[in-house]
């Protein structure tokens, strides 16, 4: 794929950081909806892992938003302000991973809108996407875990697993034809491996879904890029790549 030299342009915003963009307003549920959730099992309840997978796995949009806007499956519901559910497109080409809401996302409902999210929104745009729906390349943003972790500490094996079937499900109906993964942690989590992100970057791995097999690009998180500079190159190296996979030019690496 040829680069476009609007691309390079894009990419320098990338380090200018403060590139604002009109947030899609379909991420939030209100407290409405969130009393007419599906009732989730509380933590440690009796309800097998399996039946609740299933359940979830045959839920629509908004059955599905509104079982994760009353979800209780674990302790994160005691300290969450709401719960952060996704942004942008349904039907997106692209659905990008991120780890987990941090302090503004649990305020706000919505992934990705701090300082890291400024920096995803402008490499979005450098690769000609966007989180606003009715974008030319929209795509779909979502984190492995819907709570915020209390003071933004690493996400718990059973959070996961509690999590898990709500991102399955977002996949499964959003059907992109590329899934971004930002970071070691998401990117641990949705490829079941623990290896390093070095190892797992820079070529095509594949995501397993409803009997499908999705392509997925891993990439560096945001937040991590914020302060490891000298990386930025490697990340316009992945969205390059993950551009590549989505029009059919990138073979298996
Ligand atoms: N980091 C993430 O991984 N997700 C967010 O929504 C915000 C920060």
């Amino acid at each position: 794929m040829s680069l476009d030299p609007r691309r390079g342009v894009l990419w320098q915003a990338m380090r200018l950081g403060p590139e604002w963009i009109r947030r899609h307003a379909d991420g939030g549920v209100g407290a409405a909806a969130a009393e007419e959730a599906r009732a989730e099992p509380a933590a440690g309840s009796a309800v097998p892992v399996a039946q609740r997978s299933a359940s979830i796995g045959a839920m629509d949009w908004n059955e599905l938003e509104a079982a994760v806007a009353g979800c209780t499956a674990c302790g994160l519901c005691q300290t969450r302000t709401q719960t952060v559910f996704g942004v942008g497109s349904r039907t997106a080409p692209w659905l990008i991973i991120g780890e987990a809401p941090g302090a503004e996302e649990d305020a706000r409902g919505e992934p990705f809108v701090g300082q890291a999210g400024r920096l995803l929104d402008n490499m979005l745009a450098a690769a000609g996407s966007s989180r606003q729906a009715d974008a030319a390349h929209p795509v779909y943003i979502a984190n492995v875990l819907k709570c915020r972790p209390p003071g933004n500490r690493n996400p718990q094996p059973e959070e996961v697993e509690a999590c898990s079937p709500f991102l399955l499900r977002q996949i499964e109906l959003v059907q992109p034809r590329l899934v971004l993964v930002m970071g070691r942690f998401a990117a641990q989590s949705v490829l079941h491996t623990d290896a390093p992100i070095s190892a797992l970057r820079g070529r095509v791995q594949r995501i397993g879904v409803g009997g499908r097999e999705v392509p997925a690009i891993v990439t560096y998180h945001p937040a991590y890029l914020l302060r490891s500079l000298a990386d930025k190159a490697k990340a316009w190296a992945d969205l390059c790549l993950a551009l590549d996979v989505e029009a059919g030019s990138a073979g298996e690496r």
